[in-house]
C-alpha cells in the first residue's frame, strides 16, 4: 500500500496531524490485537482533523468489517486484507467525493497472485527484506482464526518471485526472509512436490549477492528432509529455523488438531542439528489450550528442558468465535494462563541465557541496523528481526581509522561476542578478521 501510495505521489509521515489519510492496518489474529486496533482506530477517529480520512485496512477489517465500521463510527473506508492493492481506488473515492461515502473493499476470494499490479511484494527494512511466498493456509489447526480472515493457501509463482529476490538483490538488500501463513506449505497448490526446497535453491541462484536468506513459520511434519538437505548445503541460507510446534502433549496437540507425531518431531530435530550443528532454533508454544491438565502442561515443560530451543515465544490461548475450538469454550482460568505462562518463560529464560553464554568468544557475522550513544546495533544469524534479540557492539579504540558507525549500518561484520544477557549479546568489531 505504501509503495502504490508512493508511486502516486503520497509521502508517508507518522504524525497523524500531518496526514491528509489515516490508514490503520489491522490485525484481527486473536483478541488482543483486535482490541488494539479498535484502541488506534477509536484514538485516530477521536482526533481525526477536518479534510482527513480514515481507513481501516488489513485483517481485522476482512474478518469483522461491518463490527469495524459500527464501533468506530469515524472511519471513511475499510479496505479487507485481500485488496490491499485497492489503496488508491479507496483513497482517490474518499478524497475526490467531496463528503466521502465509506467504501468497503472486502472480497470472498483469495486475490494473491493473480491481481497485484506489478508491485513489489517484499517490505523492506533497511538492509532487509520480507518476501512473502504464499498468503493464506490450509491447515486445520482448532485455535487459529487465520484460514477464516485469509482463506485457503495460495502460492506466488515462482517465477514472480524470483524476479521479485533479483529485485531486492539490486536494491542492495543483505536479507530476505521468506514468510507465508505456512512456508513448508509453499507450491502443494500449484502441484509442486519439495516446493520450499526447490525455490530456496532457485533463489540461491537468481540473488546470489544477498547474504542471507531466513526462513519463518515452517509446518511441523513437512519439514523433508530435502529441505533439511538444501538449508545445510547453502551457506547463503541460513541455519535458523522457525518451526512453531503449539505444544508437547500429544492429546494436547489432537485437540489442536495439530501434528500429534512426538517421534516425528525429536527424529527431525536431531536431523537437523546432526546436519547443521550450529542450527538456531525457534518455536512457538501455546499455553492453556482447553483440556490442558497439569500433567499436559508438565510435559510441555519437559520437551522444551529437553530439546533446548535457542528462540521460544508463548502464547495464552485466545478464544476466537467461529474457529474449529469454539466448542471447546475457554474453560481454563486466566491465573492458571498466566502461572503456565510465567513458568514456561522463565524455563526458557534459563536455556537462552546459557546458550547465549556459550556463544563468548566467538565470531559471529551481525547486520548492523542503528546506531546510537557510541554503539553499533545489529542482530547474527540466530536472530529474526523484531521477534529474537540483538547484538549490541561497544565502542572502542578500534574504530579509529575505520569506517564511521553510520557507513556500517546495512552492512554485515565479524563481532566477537564478549557478554550475554537472556535475549541479547554484546560484542565487539572483530579486527583480527581485516575488517
Ligand atoms: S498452520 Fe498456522 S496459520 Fe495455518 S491454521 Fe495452523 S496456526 Fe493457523
Amino acid at each position: 500500500m505504501a509503495q502504490l501510495l508512493g508511486a502516486s505521489g503520497y509521502r508517508l509521515t507518522e504524525e497523524p496531524a500531518l496526514a491528509d489519510i489515516l490508514i490503520v492496518n489491522t490485525c484481527g489474529f486473536i483478541g488482543p490485537a483486535k482490541e488494539e486496533s479498535f484502541e488506534v482506530l477509536e484514538e485516530l477517529a477521536t482526533h481525526k482533523l477536518p479534510g482527513q480520512v480514515l481507513i481501516a485496512a488489513g485483517c481485522l477489517t476482512q474478518r469483522y468489517g461491518e463490527e469495524v465500521a459500527r464501533r468506530v463510527p469515524g472511519i471513511d473506508g475499510l479496505l479487507g486484507t485481500r485488496r490491499w492493492m485497492d489503496i488508491l481506488e479507496v483513497v482517490n473515492g474518499l478524497r475526490n467525493g467531496g463528503q466521502p461515502e465509506p467504501l468497503y473493499h472486502l472480497p470472498e476470494s483469495p486475490t494473491i497472485g493473480k491481481d497485484e499490479k506489478g508491485v513489489l511484494r517484499a517490505a523492506v527494512q533497511g538492509a532487509s527484506a520480507y518476501l512473502k511466498i504464499a498468503d493464506g493456509c490450509r491447515r486445520p489447526c482448532a485455535f487459529c482464526a487465520i484460514p477464516l480472515i485469509k482463506g485457503t493457501a495460495v502460492s506466488r509463482p515462482m517465477k514472480t518471485i524470483l524476479a521479485e529476490a533479483h529485485t531486492l538483490q539490486d536494491r542492495g538488500v543483505r536479507e530476505i526472509i521468506l514468510i507465508a501463513q505456512d512456508t513448508s506449505d509453499y507450491g502443494h497448490d500449484l502441484g509442486m512436490k519439495d516446493g520450499l526446497p526447490q525455490l530456496l535453491e532457485q533463489i540461491v541462484n537468481e540473488a546470489s549477492e544477498v547474504d542471507w536468506l531466513r526462513v519463518l513459520y515452517t509446518y511441523p511434519g513437512y519439514v523433508t528432509d530435502r529441505l533439511i538437505e538444501v538449508m545445510a548445503a547453502h551457506p547463503q541460507i541460513l541455519p535458523y529455523l522457525d518451526m512453531p510446534l503449539q505444544h508437547a502433549h500429544p492429546a494436547t496437540l489432537k485437540r489442536m488438531r495439530r501434528p500429534a507425531n512426538m517421534e516425528w518431531v525429536y527424529r527431525t530435530l536431531e536431523k537437523m542439528r546432526t546436519a547443521m550443528p550450529d542450527l538456531a532454533l525457534r518455536s512457538t508454544f501455546i499455553v492453556g489450550y482447553p483440556g490442558e491438565t497439569e500433567g499436559e502442561f508438565q510435559a510441555l515443560m519437559d520437551f522444551v528442558g529437553e530439546i533446548r530451543f535457542d528462540r521460544v515465544g508463548t502464547f495464552q490461548f485466545s478464544f476466537e468465535p467461529g474457529t474449529p475450538s469454539e466448542p471447546l469454550g475457554d474453560p481454563i482460568p486466566a491465573e492458571v494462563k498466566q502461572e503456565r505462562y510465567d513458568r514456561l518463560m522463565k524455563l526458557q529464560q534459563g536455556i537462552s541465557l546459557k546458550k547465549n553464554q556459550s556463544l563468548i568468544g566467538k565470531v559471529l557475522d551481525v547486520l548492523i541496523e542503528g546506531e546510537g550513544d557510541g554503539l553499533l546495533v545489529g542482530r547474527s544469524y540466530r536472530d529474526a528481526p523484531e521477534i529474537d534479540g540483538m547484538v549490541i557492539i561497544e565502542d572502542s579504540a578500534q574504530w579509529k581509522g575505520r569506517p564511521t558507525k553510520e557507513a556500517l549500518i546495512g552492512k554485515i561484520i565479524p563481532v566477537r561476542i564478549t557478554g550475554a544477557m537472556i535475549y541479547d549479546l554484546s560484542g565487539k568489531v572483530d579486527t583480527q578478521s581485516g575488517q
